[in-house]
């Protein structure tokens, strides 16, 4: 690209600033070779399907064992291999071979179409991600029949930014955070695995800049990547150049500053604590909040586990997966909730009926209320794993007593019959509910009393509250979690859970940002789980703070009268509190 192009915004995938010339990573279109076979050639391209996928086998197990990065980054990249060693791929590419008499190239990118098919038409981002992993899996196993050498990052010069339509795990493990500045690619999202790989690597990098970006890059084109804010520039003047410098150095300093929080008490000077914990999606992340700090996992989401597949993952396979979350926690605990499918998340495997109105609909708890058997095996893995570690039980999208009031006669049932299995359970093991629907907010003291915990999840709370869905960019204008009735409701669920003696934690993404704390401290939030990595920054603001000052913030704004005059209000106090934070850090853009 020759001239100066207008900046761009993607996902904010992996925080941290890349300044460096563009490497465009092009894949060359593979043109499958298709043709029928006789039967008598069946065996032999079989016998070349399956060298195929050996080849390709020993081919990752070398750049695996050649990684420097174990722990989160090598299970991940381990993660690939399972599709390769799913018999189902392999047996439905050779069906093709033997039963429509294709050549192996063809049979294999017939199961691959197919498999994305299915991939396709969930609406998960998640799934739609492991849809990305299987094709690079496949093009690999292609390349090896077609005699081809992958692409990849090896070749990569230093200090480049990265610019690619999607890039595997396989080539980012090929690549460190000292041998390239950053990466952008047009698809993926923020629970991909490579975004997860590149926050655990450190490799700034935005995703889903959206179709199209790379085709006006040139090599060599000046690029800057704004990892916290999403923000891309491509051929940007020298002024911003050199002010970004600037922005990547403090950034560098004060992150690495904040990394002696980590092991530092959350709590004000006054001696007010504040428990901080984690928000998990994947086994794999949890090395990453013991590594910012967390005091444990505040929030694992169950519904992946039965997304990806037609059938339901049974009681013995669940087991093994909540017993792996807190074995690998312990001795923290960690808070894991049943399943919020419904909605969008709607898995094959329970056949449910599409809605005109998903996020109204049949979701979360009322999903398990109506299929009582999914809930009770759940409930049985869970406690069954609650021998291993402590074990926190957490109820989504509550919108009515009788629902918790179901759940706990379901866990005392399925207690009592453990028991007379002579299976070993905690009998410590806490349960609580989501207060994530202005009905349940309004209703915290009813339900506060039949419960251990209550867990705030803002985003829906807010999305209810406000009737702002919380996917639509066009009123994303109005999603402010400072909005008076929101605050409202806030404030209601921690009065229910202080007169009821429980502790009131939040999980949705308002606990994560630091512009919130002093709001949410004044408000009396035991615990706030988020993003591993905004821990340290929220425990130093913490540290600097007293509970008088928070609460004189509080009391000013809670009289004001719309979303906009708190945010200024609350904007203006904490910046001026934590100018050097706010201003290199938390990034506006
Ligand atoms: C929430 O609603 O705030 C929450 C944490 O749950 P989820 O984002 O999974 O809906
Ligand atoms: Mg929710």
């Amino acid at each position: 690209m020759s001239s100066t192009s207008p900046e761009r915004w993607g996902v904010a995938a992996s925080p941290g600033i890349a300044i460096g010339p563009a490497y465009v990573l092009r894949r060359e279109r593979l043109v499958i070779p298709e043709y029928r076979i006789e039967a008598s050639q069946a065996d032999a391209e079989v016998t070349r399907l399956e060298k195929a996928f050996t080849d390709t086998t020993s081919r990752l197990q070398e750049i695996r064992d050649g990684m420097e990065s174990t722990g989160l980054v090598g299970d991940i990249f381990d993660s690939q291999f399972l599709f390769l060693k799913d018999p189902t791929l392999l047996e439905h590419a050779k069906r093709n071979i033997r039963e429509l008499s294709l050549n192996a190239e063809w049979a294999l990118q017939r199961e691959l179409s197919r498999l994305r098919a299915v991939f396709e038409s969930i609406a998960d981002p998640y799934i739609r991600e492991r849809s990305s992993d299987v094709g690079f899996v496949v093009r690999r196993v292609l390349e090896a029949l077609m005699g081809r050498e992958p692409e990849g990052l090896g070749n990569a010069p230093a200090g480049v930014v990265v610019v690619a339509e999607d890039i595997s795990p396989a080539e980012l493990a090929q690549v460190t955070r000292e041998s390239i500045a950053g990466f952008v690619t047009e698809s993926g999202s923020r629970t991909g695995h490579v975004t997860i790989m590149a926050r655990s690597l450190e490799i700034p990098a935005v995703v889903g800049a959206g179709t199209g970006f790379v085709r006006n890059i040139t090599d060599g084109d000046p690029m800057i990547v704004d990892g916290r804010t999403g923000r891309l520039l491509v051929n940007p003047g020298k002024e911003t150049v050199e002010d970004y410098r600037h922005r990547r150095e403090d950034y560098q300093t004060l992150t690495r500053q904040l990394m002696r929080y980590v092991d530092l008490p959350a709590e004000t000077r006054d001696g007010v604590s504040v428990r901080m914990c984690a928000n998990v999606d994947l086994l794999e992340e949890v090395e990453d909040a013991r590594r910012y700090g967390a005091e444990g996992i505040g929030l694992y989401r169950t519904e992946f586990m039965f997304m990806n597949r037609r059938d339901l993952p049974n009681e013995d396979e669940q087991y093994l997966a909540y017993k792996s979350i807190l074995e690998a926690v312990a001795p923290q605990s960690a808070v894991i909730r049943t399943l919020d499918l419904g909605g969008e998340k709607i898995p094959s495997g329970l056949d449910l009926a599409e809605e005109p109105n998903p996020a109204l609909g049949l979701r979360g708890v009322r999903m398990s209320y109506s299929r009582p058997e999914v809930f009770r095996t759940q409930l049985r893995a869970l406690l069954r794993a609650s021998a291993h570690g402590r074990l926190k039980i957490l109820l989504p999208m509550v919108s009515n007593r009788s629902e918790v009031d179901f759940a706990r006669s379901v866990l005392d049932r399925v207690k009592t019959e453990l028991e007379a299995e002579g299976i070993k359970i905690d009998h410590q093991v806490q349960f609580g509910v989501m207060i994530e629907t202005p009905a349940a907010a309004m209703i915290a003291d009813l339900i506060a009393p039949q419960a251990d915990f209550l867990s705030i999840g803002t985003n829906d709370l807010l999305q209810y509250t406000l009737a702002v869905d919380r996917t639509n960019e066009q009123v994303a204008y109005l999603y402010e979690p400072l909005h008076p009735a929101h605050l409202r409701l806030v404030q209601q669920i921690c009065q229910a859970g202080r007169r009821a003696g429980i502790v009131v934690g939040m999980c949705g993404e308002m606990a994560g940002d630091p512009l919130h704390c002093w709001i949410l401290l004044a408000l009396g939030i035991g615990e706030l789980s988020m993003a591993p990595f905004a821990i340290p920054l929220l425990k130093k603001i913490l540290r600097d703070s007293t509970i008088a000052e928070a609460r004189a913030l509080l009391a000013e704004v809670i009289q004001l009268s719309s979303a906009l005059e708190i945010r200024e209000r609350v904007e203006r106090t904490m910046r001026q509190r934590f100018p050097v934070e706010f201003e290199r850090i938390v990034a506006t853009g």
